[in-house]
């Protein structure tokens, strides 16, 4: 689709006020596309033109106030209409085209029936690919929604069902709502239902994962009715939107969408095979993010994509808050601080950094972009430390006050900070500025000055980045921690406000007998780089795997990584910090994040001669680690995962792929197998006979995915060929396929047979981007990134691409950003 402007979002917003469309869909034919015919009733000042977005592949007819419009009003995307009246009607017959990419109307065959299943994803600027619309957030209008569908297929809408005669589906009308926000699945769906407080609930799934979501029903039901009664108490608006379903979709390009009424996950969220602790938090928090939404980004929308931060870091912040309060998913700040966190910090470092929000974002194609660890994470910890400094009572009026202003209409960040402010008595105004109007992130660290054993006097040092002289206040936490009989106890948490002349001492401290471990940023209040001091620092080794409190631990584990990521740290002497505390390491998400960051950091950063043995040190910590975890739990699982992916053992994994030497309580199911047939075949130990007889037996989209991420990791500079050409020019593929077929090609194992395609990713993504957009587009380009292939000369051949005086923006800003963490990897190196 085109790209909106803010400008033309503007001027459309002043002339036209949308009633209603009702959008009658006939999804009954076979192929390529779907019958629409939409009536949408809106008002404009008359006399005046404008435009709506519109994707037919071809049109039947068009009508405006009765009258006929010529089938060429309508091109490029837009129908332009001129002579508006004051109330109008438009009435629209089309025929329009599905997708395979995840946008517009998404058609997915599954590979193990044959049963076709749609559902419609808008976002951010679609609309135009389903119905002609106006696709701009700020003109809401209430959906009706009408489907002729196949007889045994279940149609699912953001409205309510009216009525269900054989293959008819009937809506009622929705409250108003943005045009990114209306959905619709159909196909035949494997229906769950339950009612809460007077509230229908339901859950989606295609047919053959029907099972998955019947052991998996109840946990997700209940998480859901938690979360809700949780909001219910902090909000004093009730959930608005009538009834609450959830669908897991195939091939979705997030991993959930906020649709009022309907929220769609991928249905990864209900995995086939065994699911981990990590993961089913993962998924309650997905619930609670999603859920937040209801209230942030559809009860309420931003104006325009400048406040796409209003939506997603409110959902963020409150899908971590609310899982941990209300469910029994307790750990979801530890993960925040681990995972999400990092994402946003790595994000604000890189050259694309921005405020987390923008004053003015200008188009929706550069609203895309910033959908990113910014917009989420930082505007999350953000949001974490504004809740600290203004107490959670005030914030609550605020977010209420706010919500009661503005329901189902849209509103900027100065309502939010007006309302915010006005609840707390506190002028927010600069607050705002330094946090969230300028970009890049503070370092903090501690100084320390002892007499013997006693603090003479200790100070946070705050320093800002090249280029980004701001300094920020923090609240923040400073915790003591003693090396007392075999474990790491916490002696005293001091609360600091920093302000931001850059030095604040802590007078607390002066006198007191110095800490075996002095912890800052303790409780993770803090948005910001952490350092300790140096004495602080040596002690990690012996004291990390005794401490007892999770989040501190993962404070620790998070700063450590970042002082390697950022080259202060040699990577050698993280995976000696692995082998020696993670063994004993008890929560699984710092288990699991530790594993997978350590293996990205060892990747990149360990040269060519000193790869091997950090991976075998990995590999090491993984296997005692899976020795040391209990049968059949979820340790053991993340163990054996992050093992599978670190050894050069072919032998023992080609004996578990055989049932054999597998540790107790490990279940071998589809997907374990696949990890290790994946590993096989990275390492040249399984080649495509085996792809094709594991295939054979896992004739299932989950089967497909994984056979094209092995085909595209075989040693073999035919696969490696094949698979290139499907990611750069085969428009049949999928977005899944194409992402697990990128994601596959990359391989640190395999550098002298992949030097040749550095230089051709530079020459042939413009070529991708000719078949791809949007989200699918963004996550090729970075998925078929040759970031393993650290040297020189892939940033030479980067600077070239860069200099070219007409660049793709997407493309652009994934090899600026993935160059920086080259140039990053380069000097650490040195
Ligand atoms: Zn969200």
């Amino acid at each position: 689709m085109p790209t909106l402007t803010r400008a033309e979002a503007a001027e459309r917003a002043s002339l036209v006020d949308v009633e209603s469309y009702h959008v009658d869909l006939d999804v009954t034919g076979d192929g390529e596309t779907f019958r629409a015919r939409t009536v949408t009733r809106f008002r404009a000042r008359p006399g005046r033109a404008t435009f709506l977005e519109f994707e037919p592949a071809e049109i039947a007819s068009i009508t405006l106030n009765g009258e006929p419009v010529p089938p060429s009003a309508a091109a490029d995307g837009r129908l332009v209409l001129s002579g508006l009246a004051e109330e109008n009607e438009l009435v629209v017959d089309a025929t329009m085209r599905y997708s395979n990419n995840g946008e517009g109307l998404h058609r997915y065959t599954d590979p193990a029936d044959g049963s076709v299943y749609l559902y419609q994803h808008l976002f951010i600027n679609n609309g135009g690919r389903v119905l002609p619309c106006f696709d701009q957030p700020d003109l809401k209008a209430s959906f009706r929604v009408s489907v002729t569908a196949p007889a045994d297929w279940t149609v699912a809408t953001n409205g309510r069902l009216v009525s269900r005669d054989g293959g008819r589906w009937e809506f009622a009308p929705t409250e108003r709502i943005s045009t990114y926000l209306a959905s619709l699945i159909a196909g035949p769906w494997h229906v769950r239902t339950d009612e809460h407080d007077g509230l229908p609930l339901a859950l989606y799934i295609r047919a053959t994962l029907a099972a998955q979501l019947d052991a998996q029903a109840a946990e997700i039901f209940e998480v859901t009715k938690q979360c809700l009664d949780r909001f219910h108490e902090m909000f004093e608006i009730r959930y608005p939107f009538g009834h609450y379903q959830q669908a897991f979709a195939p091939e979705f390009n997030f991993g959930a969408m906020e649709y009022p009424g309907l929220v769609v996950f991928r249905d990864e969220f209900v995995p086939r095979s065994t699911i981990t602790e990590t993961e089913r938090e993962h998924r309650a928090s997905v619930i609670a993010h999603e859920m937040a939404h209801q209230w942030f980004g559809d009860l309420v929308t931003m104006a325009w994509w400048d406040d796409l931060w209003l939506n997603e870091s409110f959902a963020e912040y409150l899908g971590s808050r609310v899982a941990a309060e209300a469910t029994r998913f307790a750990g979801t700040w530890t993960t925040f601080a681990m995972q999400r966190k990092a994402w946003g910090l790595r994000a604000d470092q890189r050259p694309s950094t921005h405020p987390v929000a923008p004053a003015e974002v200008a188009d929706t194609d550069q609203a895309l972009m910033n959908f990113d660890g910014i917009s989420y994470a930082k505007g999350a910890s953000v949001l974490k430390q504004l809740v600290a400094w203004l107490g959670d009572e005030s914030f609550l009026a605020g977010v209420n006050m706010h919500f009661e202003a503005h329901a189902f209409g849209n509103a900027t960040l100065a309502d939010l900070l007006g309302a915010l402010s006005k609840a707390g008595g506190r002028d927010l105004s600069g607050w705002a500025e330094v946090w969230l109007r300028r970009a890049q992130v503070n370092t903090l660290r501690l100084e320390v000055e002892r007499d013997g054993d006693v603090y003479r006097e200790v100070t946070v040092v705050q320093t800002a980045p090249d280029g980004y002289p701001t300094l920020r206040p923090h609240r923040i936490g400073v915790g003591l921690y003693d090396h007392v009989d075999g474990a790491v106890v916490r002696r005293e948490l001091i609360e600091a406000e920093l302000d931001a002349t850059g030095r604040t001492v802590l007078p607390e401290l002066a006198g007191v007998r110095a800490a075996d471990l002095l912890l800052l940023n303790d409780g993770d209040l803090a948005y910001a780089k952490i350092r300790l001091d140096d004495r602080s620092a040596a002690a990690v080794p012996l004291l990390l795997p005794l401490l007892t409190d999770s989040l501190a631990r993962a404070v620790i584990w998070a700063a450590t990584l970042d002082a390697v990521v950022d080259g202060e740290r040699p990577v050698a002497e993280l995976v000696t910090l692995v082998l020696a505390a993670l063994p004993v390491e008890t929560e699984t998400v710092i288990v699991e994040d530790v594993l997978r960051a350590t293996r990205g950091l060892v990747d990149r950063y360990a040269t060519e001669e000193t790869r091997p043995a950090a991976l075998e040190l990995l590999a090491q910590a993984a296997d005692r680690l899976l020795a040391a975890s209990p049968a059949g739990g979820s340790r053991q699982l993340i163990a054996a995962r992050g093992l599978i992916g670190a050894t050069v053992e072919t032998g023992r994994l080609a004996g578990w792929l055989a049932g054999e030497g597998l540790p107790d309580g490990l279940v071998l199911d589809e997907d374990l197998r696949w990890l290790i047939l994946y590993r096989l075949a990275v390492l040249g130990a399984a080649g495509v006979d085996a792809i094709e007889a594991e295939l054979a037996g896992d004739r299932t989209a989950t089967g497909e995915q994984w056979a094209a991420r092995c085909r595209a990791a075989l040693p073999d500079p035919a696969a490696k060929e094949a698979a290139w050409a499907a990611v750069v020019g085969d428009a049949s593929l999928s977005n899944r396929l194409v992402e697990l077929t990128a994601g596959g090609f990359w391989q640190p194992e395999q550098r002298e047979l992949l030097e040749p395609y550095v230089a051709r990713y530079f020459t042939d993504m413009p070529e991708m981007l000719r078949i791809r957009s949007g989200m699918s587009a963004e996550k090729t380009l970075a998925a078929a990134y040759p970031a393993v292939m650290v040297s020189a000369s892939t940033r030479q051949a980067a600077a070239g691409l860069l200099a070219e005086p007409e660049v793709n923006p997407l493309l652009r800003r994934v090899v600026q950003d993935n160059d920086d963490d080259m140039r990053r990897a380069l000097l650490a190196r040195e």
